[in-house]
């Protein structure tokens, strides 16, 4: 079945809504006035069950189908929070608080997860629940994390968990995904080097830690180089050389190194932590310093389960079509915290093809109310598709 009536119907009506929260964009975990506009959304579609404060600031609501035989849950997901950055879009309703904007598009998510809910709400034409999934702080907070923290999993039943993200450059009406790796992870550290400072024209007497911290930055690159399986991608970049001295006759004591580590694979991901912490350690005490090493893991790899990927195919094309659906897409180094929802259940993650418009975090992008019934479409098939009616 392609697009739905009615929501084709309701199309200006969500596009309405995305327009309020594009206005008021709000940061992280701090929402107050999206997940007001959420939870008043959902009260008018007739749904009661609605919890907040799941990971800080999540919402999260059922829907029950016209039969529950059994006992069958799906989660449906959309991040609701913006980014710290000024709007240039030009479009009539851009943000009204500077330094806030919703660039990646997150205002349209929500928008289509409450469009699809209340089509779901209305027809119910459904074996199960939905749990329609609200979360804060996809932008660097890991409010994905905090949502699996707090039990949502648990809590609500979920089973299988799908999730929605519009992808600038992929034409309007299509759909992209893969089965597998995704989205990278990305974990940074700093490596502190600390040898003996001294004068600059002694270095005999001194432990010269910018020589150990050169050392280092060349050494980590042999990492890619010489340690991870050619067929496999990654990235370790320097992107900090920070010493503690601003001269030209000062050796430094200590000088910072950071750096960022980007993976499509949880074992290369530990791999390349292994390693930078060796290298690290083992050149700074060749040269009689020490290298202390704070290594944080971000967001983990973005894998989507094969059955599950399938469905989230079968969906989408049922919504556009066959040949509108890429299948294979390559996946892609920045990160995204769905990934874990996906380590706690079975589930998938589809790009929504949102046309010609700068990559999200671009001050002149947006998002394409065109594609709002599409979204929502491919939501409803996967409620129908995956708990058929009785
Ligand atoms: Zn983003
Ligand atoms: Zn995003």
């Amino acid at each position: 079945m392609p697009i739905r009536n009615r929501l084709a119907e309701m199309a200006d009506e969500i596009a309405g809504w995305r327009h309020t929260l594009h206005e008021t964009p709000e940061l992280m975990f701090d929402l107050p006035e999206t997940t007001a506009f959420v939870v008043e959304r959902l009260k008018s579609f007739g749904i009661e069950d609605i919890t907040t404060g799941i990971g800080q600031s999540g919402v999260v609501a059922t829907i029950k189908g016209k039969t529950d035989t059994k006992g069958r849950v799906i989660g449906l997901r959309a991040d609701m929070d913006a980014l710290p950055m000024d709007e240039a879009s030009g479009v009539p309703f851009a943000s009204q608080i500077p330094g806030k904007m919703h660039a990646c598009g997150h205002d349209g998510h929500t928008a289509m997860l409450l469009g699809a809910a209340k089509y779901l709400a209305e027809t119910r034409n459904f074996d199960g629940t939905v749990v329609l999934i609200f979360q804060p702080a996809e932008e660097g907070g890991g409010g994905g994390l905090e949502m699996v923290k707090d039990g949502l999993m648990d809590r609500w039943g979920v089973q299988e968990v799908y999730g929605m993200h519009n992808m600038p450059g992929v034409p309007v009406g299509q759909f992209a995904i893969r089965s597998g790796s995704l989205m990278a992870s990305v974990d940074s550290f700093d490596i502190v080097v600390t040898g003996k400072g001294g004068h600059g024209a002694m270095p005999h007497e001194a432990i010269d830690t910018n020589l150990v911290a050169a050392q280092i930055v060349v050494s980590l690159q042999s990492i890619a180089a010489r340690n991870v399986d050619p067929l496999k991608s990654v990235v370790v970049t320097i992107t900090t050389m920070m010493s503690d001295t601003d001269s030209y006759n000062i050796i430094p004591h200590t000088v910072t190194l950071k750096g960022t580590v980007r993976t499509l694979d949880n074992s290369v991901r530990d791999l390349v932590e292994e390693r930078v912490r060796a290298i690290a350690e083992a050149t700074a005490t060749s040269f009689g310093a020490t290298a202390e090493v704070l290594y944080d893991r971000g967001y983990p790899v973005t894998v989507n389960h094969e059955d599950q990927t399938g469905y989230a195919i079968e969906a989408a094309r049922a919504v556009v079509g066959d040949a509108a659906v890429e299948d294979n897409t390559p996946p892609m180094m920045p990160a995204e915290d769905f990934s874990y929802m996906l380590e706690a259940r079975p589930g998938a993650y589809m790009f929504i093809g949102n046309g010609d418009t700068p990559m999200c975090h671009h001050p002149a992008y947006t998002f394409s109310d065109e594609i709002i019934p599409l979204g929502c479409s491919w939501f409803a098939e996967m409620v129908e598709r995956r708990m058929p009616a009785a």
